[in-house]
């Protein structure tokens, strides 16, 4: 660390996954590649194929280069399977096609380029030979590279970072975040985003520190700048000073052994003072997180956001794979619920690569995403439903819709599910009849008639990341407005009341799956207000057990009837921070905002 001369930057942000982290920056440049289009004429076109033809000789070597480093990194043996990618660069029939078109089209080279790579992708895709489908993502991550070189952008790999980094970048999209290198990745830093965007929730699941919403900051640092992150506090330090590290070593430590009192105390039932059980779940994004689920002592998982199988893979998972990682969720369990919701991708998590699946929207959170997409994409639809009901044979598991905005719609997806369950009883597959089928209640639609919902559902859960965004109008992953979200504010807390009511009356239980119910502050809100279940971030379980052992429903239900009457989110924060900060200091643990 001799190098750490220069002046130390302390910078501000939004503390989003808990944790402490030194390392050097590894700067990362978002591959998503927007694609320009415009009219190119005839006498322009030996310049366009001029510019392809360097394009292709810079992937080439780019691809060369990285089968050199694996080959003396991992054996030849592993380096063989870029072998198929330098294949790709080099098919002329997919170089020829792009020029035709420019011919034909008038349009530039990487407009043509995207159209014509997109066609083989797609053919790939639906070709019914395991192997064969795998060369669409072959030809996908290629033609990224290819139009990355033909736009002049760098490109940068976050599934095999070189060595221990702490990731900068001025945004991570939520299927980098789910391919990070998890064993070299110490911390993840953005310009952009709030405590609610998918990318912080995978950091979060992953145990990784993270700050965002520093701005400038990716601006402001270099790759192999030393970077200090405290997750915690929401702070990021550069090129932090011998002091400032030997503070942090201390704050470390105590805060290590804190999570481990919270951890020991987690052990016990999950039962209130006054006798009442609470159940408290995990969310999770992918299969392989089985084990750490565990650790948390959580009952269950309470959401599983499956897109992230999407979004992990170079190609669309079809139906046995799908079958494969939800039967290991079920199986892992034993005897606890699993709720596996069905695809939610679009919004902030469209799939790269899939501009024939998810055209640009100029608003995507209020655009094609989850049950929509489902509902107009039956055989992908369909693949997915016979595949949590086929897991279904293996464990208890219910499966729930994402972004449910009424009764027909509902009703549509009802029917998809009722097809597949058809079709399994004549194929003789074994699932469970019974299997509960629930809504999330995310939509402010969905919570005014949530009288209505709860009598064609088998149970709610409150997805309170988007319901907040929708009912408060504000966007979710933007960090300008980030401070405006508030979770107190009136308007929320009489919808959750309603939705609550309305589950109740009709005699199904309510769960809240959104981050709010992760955050200590507001475990005891959502109790009171009468929430049966939360769904949270496995490593934030431990702190929820822990405040659930030391309240009283009695106590919390008449905070909340307080709550429902004030008129300021603050008093109303105010007012659950102190209690929540006065049961944790009896493991001297702090609250961290
Ligand atoms: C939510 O909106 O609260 C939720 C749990 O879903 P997601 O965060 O995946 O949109
Ligand atoms: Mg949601």
């Amino acid at each position: 660390m001799e190098e750490r001369a220069q002046t130390e930057i302390v910078l501000e942000g939004v503390a989003a996954s808990s944790g402490i982290a030194l390392g050097r920056v590894f700067i990362h440049i978002q591959t998503d590649v927007a694609i320009p289009s415009y009219h190119v004429d005839g006498s322009m076109h030996a310049g366009e194929i001029a510019r392809f033809d360097q394009a292709i000789l810079a992937t080439r070597q780019q691809i060369q280069k990285i089968q050199d480093e694996v080959e003396k990194n991992l054996g030849a043996d592993e380096a063989r399977i870029f072998d198929a990618h330098l294949m790709v660069v080099e098919d002329q029939a997919l170089i020829g096609e792009t020029i035709r078109e420019m011919e034909s089209s008038g349009l530039n080279i990487e407009a043509c380029f995207q159209k014509i790579s997109q066609r083989y992708i797609k053919a790939f895709d639906e070709i019914d030979d395991e192997y064969l489908r795998e060369r669409a993502g072959d030809i996908r991550d290629v033609a990224q590279r290819l139009l990355q070189n033909l736009l002049g952008q760098a490109s940068s790999n976050l599934t095999r970072l070189a060595d221990k980094r702490v990731v900068v970048g001025n945004d991570i999209s939520p299927s980098d975040a789910a391919s990070i290198d998890r064993s070299n990745a110490l911390g993840i830093v953005t310009d952009v985003g709030s405590k609610t965007s998918h990318a912080v929730i995978v950091a979060r699941s992953m145990r990784i520190p993270a700050v965002v919403g520093l701005r400038d900051l990716s601006k402001r640092v270099q790759n192999g700048d030393w970077i200090l992150v405290d997750g915690y506090d929401g702070k990021v330090i550069v090129n932090p000073s011998e002091s400032t590290l030997f503070v942090y070593g201390k704050v470390q430590k105590e805060r290590q052994g804190q999570q481990q009192r919270l951890i020991d105390a987690s052990k016990k039932p999950s039962v209130t003072l006054d006798g009442v059980a609470i159940t408290l779940r995990a969310n999770i994004e992918k299969s392989d997180e089985v084990a750490l689920v565990k650790e948390c002592s959580a009952d269950g998982v309470g959401l599983f956001r499956t897109e992230f199988l999407y979004l992990s893979a170079s190609r669309l998972p079809g139906e046995e794979e799908q079958y494969a990682a939800y039967k290991t969720v079920a199986e892992a369990f034993h005897g606890s619920q699993v709720i596996i919701r069905t695809l939610d991708l679009g919004g902030d998590k469209p799939l790269a690569g899939h501009a024939d699946l998810f055209p640009p929207e100029s608003n995507p959170f209020l655009g094609y995403r989850a049950i929509r997409f489902c509902l107009e994409n039956r055989d992908l639809f369909k693949q997915q439903l016979r595949a949590i009901l086929r897991a279904s044979a293996h464990g208890p598991v219910s499966l729930m819709y994402p972004m449910i905005s009424g009764c027909d719609e509902l009703a549509r997806a009802n029917e998809v599910l009722d097809e597949c369950r058809a079709e399994l009883r004549r194929n003789k597959i074994a699932f469970d009849e019974k299997m509960p089928v629930g809504s999330m209640i995310e939509i402010p639609s969905a919570a005014i008639i949530s009288d209505l919902l709860a009598k064609k559902s088998d149970f709610f859960s409150i997805g309170t990341n988007d319901l907040i965004q929708y009912l408060i109008a504000i966007d979710r992953v933007n960090d300008r407005i980030a401070h405006l979200y508030e979770p107190t504010h009136p308007a929320v807390l009489r919808t959750l009341r309603q939705i609550i009511d309305a589950a109740h009356k009709a005699g199904i239980k309510v769960s809240v799956c959104g981050e709010m119910a992760g955050d200590p502050v507001y475990v005891p809100l959502l109790l009171g207000l009468g929430v049966d279940e939360l769904s949270m971030t496995p490593p934030l379980i431990p702190a929820a057990k822990f405040l659930v052992r030391a309240l009283k429903l009695s106590d919390v239900k008449k905070m909340a009837e307080k709550a429902l009457e004030m008129e300021s989110p603050k008093e109303v924060y105010a007012m659950f921070e102190k209690f929540c900060r006065d049961r944790l200091h009896l493991l001297s643990v702090p609250l961290v905002d």
